[in-house]
């Protein structure tokens, strides 16, 4: 084996929350030894605009991580974000074929090379495209283990009347090995009855067909976070917790530009500010609003009387309206209050004047509010935020609940914001979150579970490229 050549070709999804992932984990995998083509969208590459290769500082660092970009054949000025189910109808139709030639070309072009498949779980063509080039298939799923679980026993939600799943619906899910119970309003909303003609659904519904064919699946999260549902998954396909990726050790982290916007600075601003006194807003990349949503929300963050920075992501509004704040809003905020169009989150999170984070609970800002050691207070929208908060609430107990009704109300918000900042309540959160992020610097110690777990994955890796080798020259012979 001494003279392998591991190459890896790495396809993420085009989400800010699923590339920034993916970046760590192609630095990972080129730290072990593997050559790593890392492959964007062109349109995702044409938003990051700064650089022509967002690896190139890696490489000088020593990684061996080329880039490439495939087109999803949309012109490059399509919005995306704003149409995002005729995008995605475009990448189940079209994307397959693309990255299959792709494949085939890169493999031609040095066929020296022992190639790997690692794909976002979101997409199901690896299914197809890994056998046809006789690749091991690696899955990474960038989310947490509950919200893999419950799409991977699809067939236990159809039996049970819970996909798909009523949204009024409150009933408990008891029955998905390795969870131990999950309400019916806290599932995620492609498996609701109101996403159930969404792109999402089928795609995710095509998606967990396909990763039973994987030949390994990584995960997002460490052991200690979802033992008992990793452990269940590990019963049916070779599963590793491998999170947090973004924090792991020894790894070039600023070495890659992968902000798809530009990021303001607020660190003068938050100088002034005493310490944890200060309320962090966002939504993160990829979630739209309403205006009347984010006019509440401006209300009640005023009224409240708490400091905040709030990230406004160009194209937050699910109307494509460019204004989102009540008008008057950036007098009336003076010195209270920074509206930025997005920022760098972790170095935010990480300054001592923030005390809180108020989230709508992607996965990757509740790792990085984790990581920082900062209290959420949860505003989830859609996908797997509702799941993410029930664990950060319930099971991990560093977070509140904005909202208890369906509609945002803004003295409501007021009291929920003030009740979290004051004194007593963030204290007892913040030695939660700070346990965690010890758990978590620990996980990612040269000899914590999610170290080991890459090392052990690694390794199965490793032996099962040889296997597939040996069965593919028996077949030729
Ligand atoms: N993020 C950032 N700057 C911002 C807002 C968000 O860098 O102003 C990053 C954040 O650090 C996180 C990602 O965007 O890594 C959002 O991912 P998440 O899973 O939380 O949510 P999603 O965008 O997928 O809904």
């Amino acid at each position: 084996m001494g003279s392998a050549k591991w190459h890896a070709i790495m396809i993420s999804l085009p989400h800010q929350g699923h590339i920034n992932p993916f970046v760590h984990l192609a630095l990972k995998l080129a730290s072990k030894g593997f050559t790593v083509t890392f492959v964007h969208l062109e349109s995702v590459h044409y938003k990051l605009g700064r650089e022509a290769d967002p690896f190139s500082e890696a490489r000088r660092s020593g990684l061996d991580i080329r880039y490439a970009t495939i087109g999803d054949g949309l012109p490059l000025e399509f919005d995306r974000d704003l149409h995002f189910e005729e995008h995605w109808r475009v990448m189940m139709r079209d994307f397959p074929a693309r990255v299959d030639e792709f494949v085939g070309k890169a493999m031609r072009s040095d066929p020296d090379w022992e190639y790997l498949l690692v794909t976002d779980t979101f997409y199901p063509w690896p299914a197809v495209v890994a056998p046809k080039y006789n690749l091991v298939n690696v899955s990474f799923w960038t989310q947490t283990a509950l919200t893999f679980a419950l799409p991977y026993h699809w067939h236990l939600l159809q039996l049970n009347g819970h996909f798909p799943c009523k949204d009024k619906m409150e009933e408990e899910i008891d029955y998905i090995p390795g969870v131990e119970s999950i309400n019916t309003k806290d599932v995620m909303s492609y498996l609701k009855e109101s996403g159930v003609s969404s792109i999402v659904t089928k795609a995710m519904a095509a998606a967990f067909d396909a990763v039973k064919s994987a030949d390994f699946i990584l995960h997002n999260t460490m052991h200690e976070l979802e033992p008992q549902t990793l452990s269940a998954l590990h019963k049916y396909q070779p599963n590793y917790a491998v999170g947090p990726l973004n924090f792991s050790k020894n790894l070039h982290h600023s070495a890659v530009s992968n902000s798809l916007w530009s990021e303001a600075d607020c660190t003068d601003w938050l100088r002034s500010k005493p310490p944890a006194s200060v309320l962090y807003v966002s939504f993160g990349s990829f979630i739209h609003t309403t205006k009347q949503v984010m006019e509440e929300l401006a209300h009640g963050l005023l009224l409240s009387g708490v400091d905040f920075v709030w990230v406004i992501r160009p194209g937050i509004l699910s109307s494509g309206d460019a204004d989102a704040l009540p008008e008057g809003f950036g007098d009336e905020i003076k010195g209270k209050g920074l509206v930025v169009p997005w920022c760098n989150q972790i170095r935010v999170l990480s300054n001592p004047a923030v005390g809180g984070f108020l989230t709508h609970c992607g996965w990757n800002s509740t790792l990085e509010s984790m990581w920082c050691g900062v209290p959420m207070i949860c505003y989830p929208i859609a996908y797997d935020q509702t799941a993410n908060r029930k664990l950060v609430i319930e099971k991990w107990k560093f977070g509140v609940n904005l909202c208890d009704g369906e509609r945002l109300d803004r003295a409501e918000i007021a009291e929920k914001i003030k009740g979290f900042m004051s004194g007593a309540s963030l204290e007892k959160l913040r030695q939660e979150a700070t346990k965690l992020k010890a758990a978590m610097e620990k996980a990612l110690e040269f000899d914590g579970s999610s170290e080991r777990n890459f090392d052990r994955f690694v390794e199965d890796l490793k032996a099962k490229i040889v296997d597939v080798k040996s069965r593919v020259a028996r077949e030729i012979r």
